[in-house]
């Protein structure tokens, strides 16, 4: 019996190995060809299942969790740098960027 999760880059799932274990980090691949994104899922627990997907912080490289439901032009922050990005690709991985700077109006 295998476990099946939403593909962030598609309406498809992606597969999960047979055997996972709590705090495990698997690296999965999605079956559809539109899509054959390939993304690291980190495994909360497995009962009930709690996942994140990890993507590196372009700036110093920490691995960002993502929430199951990240879509693209998500922001988040990183928690070692602390710099704001932006989900620029779901597929074929989840690829951050830093977001550009908030558009100030300085009351010109
Ligand atoms: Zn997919
Ligand atoms: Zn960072």
């Amino acid at each position: 019996m295998s476990i099946e999760i939403r593909c962030p880059g598609g309406s498809t799932k992606l597969q999960l190995p047979d055997q996972i274990t709590d705090g495990q980090t698997v690296a999965v691949k999605c079956s559809d060809s539109a899509c054959l994104g390939s993304y690291s899922v980190k495994i909360k627990t497995v009962s009930p299942l709690v996942y994140s997907f990890l993507a590196e912080c372009p700036e110093c490289g920490a691995k960002i969790e993502l929430t199951s439901d990240v879509e693209e032009s998500e922001v988040v922050s990183c928690s070692d740098c602390g710099v704001e990005l932006e989900v620029a690709e779901v597929k074929p991985a989840i690829v951050l960027k830093i977001a550009p700077a908030e558009a100030e109006d300085w009351g010109q």
